[in-house]
Parts: C-alpha cells; sequence; structure tokens
C-alpha cells in the first residue's frame, strides 16, 4: 500500500465514534520521505475545520520553534495519534487511540522516518510506553526497530505554562544536532566508493 492509498481508507474509516463528531479527517502532511516525522495527540477545533495538523494555536507556536531550530515544516512529516478530533479537545480514549494506531503506525512503515519526536503524553505512550511519563522521559533518546524516539511536551503544554518552552528549545536543539549527524552520516556514505 502507498500512502496515498492509506489516506483515502483512513478518510473513508468508520472505525470509532470519533468520526461521527468530527467534520474532517486529519491524516497528517508533509514530506513522504521525511527523515523526522512529528507526532501529536489529536486534531483540534482549528485542524478539523482545515483538515489539517497543527494549524492552531498550538501548531503556529510549533512552527515558530521549527524556524528557531532550523527546519522548514514541509521538510518534515506531521501527523497526530487520532486523526479525528475528540469532542470538546478532550484526550483520546485507550480504546480510541488503540483503534485508531494501526495508521500511525502504518505511516511509519511507508515514511520509513529516522526520527520520530513525540510531542507529549498521549504519542509518547502509544509509540513509546504505555503509562509512561512524559516528564521522566522528555529529552531521552529511545531507540526502538532502527527510529531514534524523541519525547517532547506537547506545544500546548506550553501555551499554558511557559516554564516547558525552556526544556522543549532544549530538546529542539538536540534534534536539531542529531538530524545534522545523520545527514552527515547518510552523505558520507553515498560519496564513499
Ligand atoms: N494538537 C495536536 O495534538 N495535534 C494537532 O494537530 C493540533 C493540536
Amino acid at each position: 500500500m502507498d500512502l496515498d492509498t492509506l489516506c483515502r481508507r483512513t478518510l473513508a474509516c468508520r472505525g470509532c465514534a470519533l468520526r461521527q463528531g468530527a467534520r474532517r479527517v486529519v491524516f497528517g502532511e508533509g514530506n513522504p520521505r521525511a527523515a523526522i516525522m512529528l507526532v501529536g495527540e489529536g486534531p483540534g477545533a482549528r485542524e478539523d475545520e482545515l483538515g489539517r495538523p497543527f494549524v492552531g494555536a498550538a501548531g503556529e507556536l510549533l512552527d515558530r520553534i521549527l524556524v528557531a531550530a532550523g527546519f522548514k515544516r514541509e521538510e518534515l512529516y506531521i501527523t497526530n495519534v487520532v486523526k479525528c478530533r475528540p469532542p470538546g479537545n478532550r484526550q483520546p480514549l485507550p480504546g480510541e487511540v488503540q483503534t485508531c494506531l494501526p495508521i500511525l503506525k502504518a505511516q511509519i512503515k511507508l515514511i520509513k522516518p529516522q526520527i520520530i519526536v513525540c510531542l507529549g503524553a498521549v504519542a509518547t505512550r502509544a509509540l513509546i510506553a504505555q503509562g509512561a511519563s512524559i516528564t521522566r522521559l522528555r529529552g531521552k533518546w529511545i531507540m526502538r526497530e532502527g527510529i531514534r524516539y524523541l519525547p517532547t511536551f506537547h506545544p500546548a503544554a506550553l501555551l499554558r505554562d511557559a516554564a516547558k518552552k525552556r526544556p522543549v528549545w532544549e530538546d529542539f536543539k538536540k534534534l536539531r544536532a542529531v538530524y545534522c549527524a545523520l545527514q552527515r552520516e547518510q552523505l558520507s556514505l553515498e560519496f564513499e566508493v
């Protein structure tokens, strides 16, 4: 299956009750060959309206962090654990996460990122360890099946608590450093004779 087919199937999904309350399915967007994938929690009101991830207030902050860290939004791939907006912006329920997770796992298999940034506890628990503490794991690299995972706080958490901005900035600096090292490694392999 390719990413377009997965997207079409996802848009037609009726696997859980979230679809009934959502205006649009937010599949994800960006570079289908991205080295870095960012995974959030689920669409909010603005994302539900536009069908795109991270385009509301948290998305604007994320965009500013990305620019400051030297990334172009379009060179990355951005998606969420659940693809339909939970009512009233509540956290997705464990059953909703489990129903939607195969789509995220399929996106990961198709895009094959070298790095996945888990934005917040929901993404960290879905992809790294159920019951994980984001406060304890943030900023720590976790290697799983050839992918480097970096959990950090969700941008919406920074809007509520400015004290989280500094640690997130440190995490994005680490992200930049590891990304550049991986790019250099790849380039030198390509030019090796
Ligand atoms: N919060 C998320 O987790 N994802 C979005 O797409 C927007 C806000």
